[in-house]
């Protein structure tokens, strides 16, 4: 069966130029970098250059990027980092609609004696700036607050979030996790103090990320053990991953034009056709500040799951958008926060496409999603009530409900 692979905002391929540039770093360098020996030194300089290709990729200075095993890691020690080298001030401001490798970690702190104010979202999915600035006080450790949204795709204004930071005498760290490799960025013009990436969401293996540390900060290590990564990060390095992230940041580099002029309108096409066929659909998310990849869409009295499993009959592999990819039932904390109604929350997928979708794809999804949303609306009891109402308010679906 042809496989639709339309979940790139879960977990992308692995591209194979970084699979080929890993595969020696198995085999017949295996040395330690941090040994004395040539065998171990010349795997150092290997990791250099991939701390290069990384810092490249976000306008960085190498000596400001510290690997780590994943996106959650860096976003635990971005958070950590800071508090632990600031053990004074215990108030973190952040959003409702983090990851919940930020979302989960301040509801932890909260019940260790931390205070988090956490900041609402409208029904774009966009933050208020002014509430933004109002929360931050004296004793704020850190501001964390995502660049790109996992679900929706929806974009912050980051460079004005830490504008106010700044001038509020606070710290800035941003979850880049689905924004680096999909958009430009440039640190070295930023106010952006600490910033998470992830080796799978562009392309680099699973298990491997790294965190940007603006020189200057004061960052505590989160993982205590030996000097590697200039004491910012204990544990001998990944070698065959950290090659594998500065080689796919290289090609991300290299391909970021292409984000805007082919997935971007792969995207558009997919989700104006969806929308043209699909009675009761709607986009989720500002349609403008949004990365180029994703659609997260809501399709009003069926299940999300049951659509994906259909799809997936299909070979398209999609996300729900009510569900967390953990696969757990609880509608999506990022949708509530926008206020989707409780009948679409539940019927939202997430689309999310990469370099490496092509028209085709395009064509299969817009050729069985509709369909599929078509056959659970006549199975289900809220869309045989559509049909019969033909026209449904607001108030009513609420009736419905
Ligand atoms: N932050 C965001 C926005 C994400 O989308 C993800 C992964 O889905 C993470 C953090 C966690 O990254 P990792 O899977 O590398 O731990």
């Amino acid at each position: 069966m042809r496989v639709v692979y339309v979940d790139n905002n879960a977990t992308t391929m692995v591209a194979p130029e970084v699979v080929e540039a890993m595969m020696p770093y198995f085999t017949e360098y295996y040395g330690n970098p941090s040994s004395m020996h040539t065998f171990g030194g010349q795997v150092a300089k290997k990791i250099d250059t991939a701390r290069q290709q990384v810092a490249d990729l976000v306008k960085a200075d190498p000596s400001e990027i510290v690997f780590t095993s994943c996106g959650t890691e860096s976003d635990n020690a971005a958070i950590w980092g800071i508090l632990r080298a600031n053990p004074q001030k215990r108030h973190i401001v952040t959003t409702r609609v983090e990851h919940p490798a930020v979302y989960n970690l301040c509801k932890y702190l909260v019940q260790n004696g931390y205070h988090v104010t956490e900041l609402g979202v409208n029904s774009k999915g966009m933050l208020d700036i002014e509430e933004l600035a109002d929360a931050i006080r004296e004793d704020t450790a850190i501001v964390s607050v995502m660049y790109a949204n996992n679900e929706t795709g929806v974009i912050f204004p980051i460079e004005e979030i830490g504008s106010i930071v700044k001038q509020k005498g606070s710290i800035l760290h941003t979850d880049a996790v689905q924004a680096v490799g999909k958009i430009p960025l440039d640190l070295s013009k930023s106010t952006i103090d600490l910033l998470t990436i992830s080796g799978h969401k562009l392309h680099a293996p699973k298990g491997v990320g790294a965190l940007f540390v603006r020189k200057g900060i004061t960052f505590t290590p989160f993982v205590i053990g030996g000097h590697q990564e200039k004491n910012r990060r204990g544990g001998t390095e990944n070698v065959p991953s950290i090659i594998g992230l500065g080689k796919a940041c290289e090609l991300a580099k290299k391909h970021m034009a292409e984000e805007q002029t082919q997935v971007r309108p792969l995207r558009d096409k997919l989700e104006n056709e969806i929308l043209k066929r699909a009675p009761d659909a709607r986009i989720n998310g500002h349609k403008d500040y949004r990365l180029p990849n994703t659609t997260n869409l809501s399709f009003e009295f069926v299940e999300g799951e049951a659509i994906l499993l259909l799809l997936n009959e299909k070979g398209i592999c999609a996300s729900s958008g009510s569900a967390c990819t953990s696969g757990s039932l609880e509608p999506s904390h990022v949708l509530r926060a926008m206020g989707v109604p409780f009948t679409a929350v539940h019927g939202s997928v997430r689309l999310s496409l990469s370099r490496y979708n092509s028209a085709e794809d395009v064509d299969h999804i817009i050729e069985y999603l509709p369909p599929i949303i078509k056959r659970l609306r006549e199975i289900s009891p809220y869309g045989r009530e559509i049909k019969e109402r033909k026209q449904i308010s607001e108030v009513s679906i609420r009736d419905i409900v």
